[in-house]
């Protein structure tokens, strides 16, 4: 890297690149990872990106990462792409799009939607914008903002 922040390749495992910037500890919260897992990680917070001013990349040694990860990883990084790296080489290059529908994942915010009153309802979310993300709920059309994303993942 053109600054001198060196962060040495990785063997096998996961490089999430363009994450926005100031989101790597949220997306390592989607994923679960607090630290005490023992995972070698590199994160790499607000260096430049000509494509986006600023970014964040995470670097995961020994982790794929699934499907359903991945699709909320776009909830709050949109532009996201996930590279999978085996023997020092990016295998396969992931972009994941936006999903248009969201179930299941997050909660509703209007407490007398029937999603936070029947215990068998999942939440279920349209979404009306990709980036930055704007849901709607399918039950009671409440929508949900990227701050209110955020606040859900981070909680
Ligand atoms: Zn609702």
């Amino acid at each position: 890297m053109k600054n001198g922040l060196i962060v040495s390749k990785i063997k096998n495992g996961t490089v999430i690149d363009h994450i926005p910037a100031g989101r790597a500890l949220a997306v390592l919260r989607v994923l679960g990872i607090r630290g005490q897992e023992g995972y070698r990680i590199a994160l790499v917070m607000n260096v430049e990106s000509s494509k986006m001013g600023r970014k964040d990349i995470l670097k995961i040694e020994e982790r794929a990462i699934e499907e359903r990860e991945a699709e909320l990883i776009t909830l709050i990084a949109p532009e996201a792409t996930i590279n999978i790296v085996k023997d020092y080489e990016v295998v396969e290059k992931r972009k994941q799009k936006v999903p248009d529908k969201i179930t299941g994942l997050l909660r509703c915010t209007n407490p007398s939607c029937i999603t936070n009153n029947d215990p068998e309802a999942a939440t279920k979310f349209k979404t009306l914008r990709k980036s930055p993300i704007e849901l709607v709920c399918e039950y009671c059309e409440t929508r949900i903002t990227e701050q209110e994303v955020l606040r859900q993942i981070l909680e």
